[in-house]
């Protein structure tokens, strides 16, 4: 029964007054934190977590040495291991201690006993979907409109670091925790061509030498769907043979009464270093989060390992070359400018 696992409205209502969802998902997160021992426990561990910061001209990153993330950053994700495994996404299989905010009749907010935030999320659809943003695009933008007072919501690829990639779900992360949360504007006036910019949408591409990636902001939601599906048909059109989606992370904002999309293009699920043998193994295994400036190594001996030049090569090789870049600017460009005249 799918109502045995919605929180009881009235047990998360001492941890806040306000009926705003934002408010209702962070009560829900400390209701599970007193009521559930692996979430206690998760939260627990992030006060001990070790942070080392690398800064770059115009960014940092931080890489964080989290144990409790080993089970997701060496998923397997394969279909046959997937299809081996009971879903841990589906509603029927949550422990029984893990509760969930229902949203609308599409996902269920639950807390994540993994985090990597001080305060985290994952957001499964109540049915059994496979994992992909076509569709579900307009949710994610629901999403970040009611949560986005506290939480950046993200996405991940089925190929690109989710760890159900039968089964479609978001997650959300307090706001400001990732690097890239408070530093994209200065990325933008940094290096970044404009592709688009009328009265409603404004597309921008970013590079630096260590991502490759866009940025769609506007108050319309619509206009934002329909910049976001230019950049999926563009980044589409280099992969049209695939039989799932073009590679991709995405963060969604709500802020100043506007959406704000970054979409991180990939060409690599994992880097070479995570399948090397011995002492140059390095269980990396890059996410949106990781995109976002929060790098996760669950082993302490790849979290001393990792140098600024190691970072560079890592992202060197799952973000899309310079030159796959130009080309989706140029082809984007001359999109947007066909679509408007
Ligand atoms: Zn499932």
């Amino acid at each position: 029964m799918l109502n045995k696992v919605f929180v009881d409205e009235k047990s998360i209502d001492k941890y806040s007054d306000s009926k705003t969802l934002a408010d209702r998902t962070r009560a829900l997160l400390k209701y599970q934190i007193e009521t559930w021992e692996l979430a206690r426990q998760g939260y627990n561990l992030l006060d001990s977590v070790e942070v080392k910061i690398f800064e770059f001209d115009d960014f940092e990153i931080k890489v964080q040495f989290n144990p409790g993330r080993i089970v997701s950053s060496s998923a397997k994700v394969d279909k046959d291991s997937i299809s081996a495994r009971p879903c841990f996404l589906c509603y029927k299989n949550l422990p029984e201690e893990q509760k969930a905010i229902p949203y609308f009749r599409d996902y269920l907010i639950l807390a994540n006993p993994y985090p990597i935030f001080p305060e985290h999320f994952t957001i499964p659809k109540i049915d059994h979907v496979k994992q992909q943003i076509e569709g579900n695009i307009e949710g994610m933008l629901n999403l970040s409109y009611d949560i986005g007072k506290y939480y950046t919501v993200f996405y991940n690829g089925p190929q690109c670091g989710a760890s159900a990639p039968d089964h479609m779900h978001f997650q959300a992360g307090l706001k400001n925790f990732m690097p890239i949360d408070t530093e994209y504007k200065k990325l933008i006036s940094d290096n970044s061509d404009i592709l688009q910019e009328t009265d409603e949408v404004r597309i921008w591409g970013v590079k630096n030498n260590l991502r490759r990636f866009f940025i769609i902001e506007s108050s319309n939601k619509k206009k934002l769907i329909k910049g976001f599906r230019k950049i999926y048909d563009v980044l589409h059109s280099l992969n049209a043979h695939s039989e799932t989606e073009p590679m991709m992370n995405i963060l969604s904002y709500y802020d100043d009464k506007k959406w704000k999309l970054i979409i991180f293009p990939r060409t690599k699920h994992r880097p070479d270093h995570f399948f090397r043998e011995g002492d140059k193994n390095i269980l990396l295994s890059p996410a949106a989060v990781d995109f976002g400036g929060v790098c996760i190594t669950p082993r302490e001996q790849d979290f001393n390992k990792l140098t600024k030049d190691i970072l560079i090569e890592i992202f060197r090789q799952v973000s899309i070359p310079e030159e796959i870049y130009e080309y989706y600017n140029k082809t984007l460009m001359r999109e947007i400018s066909s679509s408007q005249s």
